[in-house]
């Protein structure tokens, strides 16, 4: 299957309303291009570095998502361009996006990350966090970043019961941010493995790498 088949199936599974990340990281521009061909615009890169270069190098009408862990040392690489942060998990790298956004005379929307797997290498708020972020003076004045809405991981195990209650944990979150009127619409939640149970879960975004370019090799 062509990488355009490969968009074309997923679209055709997904429902209205829920917006595909294609995940290129480590894929070459010509891969990006074989899905830009087929009308695929938003591409999600994990590496801040290869992102700029992608950026530089791509069709200027992509929306680059950073969705992998951020070092705040680098967010004044992509500042100027990133259409979406995926992977806020903390007060102080949402305080350098603001910084490196107001340099740019720019909003950036961010998610929260919340970490909602057993595994402990995955990063991420826990709920009580969460609350506090959103609660604090500091996020109030903040007013060159915009949250938009929440991104987790779940834990990666064949166990799909266990998948489902931890987005449905996220999704639990998720609603309560939309009660306290946040204006939040984006849940990013599903993965090549798990995009259709995330989805029943209440899914907005899926972030599908492996099941549109194929495997990866880190090599
Ligand atoms: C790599 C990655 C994905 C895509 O993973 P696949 O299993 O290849 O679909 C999604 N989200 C994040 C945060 C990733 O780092």
């Amino acid at each position: 299957m062509s990488v355009k088949d490969n968009i074309d199936k997923i679209k055709s599974e997904l429902p209205e309303g829920v917006t595909l990340v294609a995940v290129s990281k480590t894929k070459p521009n010509e891969d990006i291009l074989e899905a830009y061909e087929a009308g695929q615009r938003v591409f999600g890169e994990n590496k801040v570095q290869e992102m700029v270069q992608k950026w530089e190098d791509l069709p200027k009408d992509i929306e680059w998502h950073m969705i992998g862990h951020v070092q705040r040392n680098k967010v004044k690489y992509m500042a100027e361009f990133v259409s979406l942060i995926h992977g806020v998990d903390s007060p102080r790298l949402l305080k350098e996006i603001n910084k490196q956004a107001k340099k740019h005379d720019r909003v950036i929307p961010c998610l929260l990350q919340i970490h909602i797997a057993e595994e402990d290498t995955k990063f991420g708020l826990d709920e009580k966090e969460l609350y506090e972020l959103i609660d604090s003076d500091a996020f109030k004045a903040m007013a060159n970043i915009k949250i938009v809405g929440l991104m987790g991981m779940a834990t990666f195990t064949d166990d799909m019961g266990q998948v489902k209650r931890e987005f449905a944990q996220l999704k639990s979150m998720f609603d309560t941010l939309e009660d306290k009127q946040m204006g939040i619409s984006i849940l990013s939640m599903g993965m090549s493995g798990d995009y259709a149970i995330a989805i029943e879960e209440g899914s907005t975004m899926v972030r599908i790498g492996s099941s549109i370019f194929g495997a990866r090799n880190y090599s």
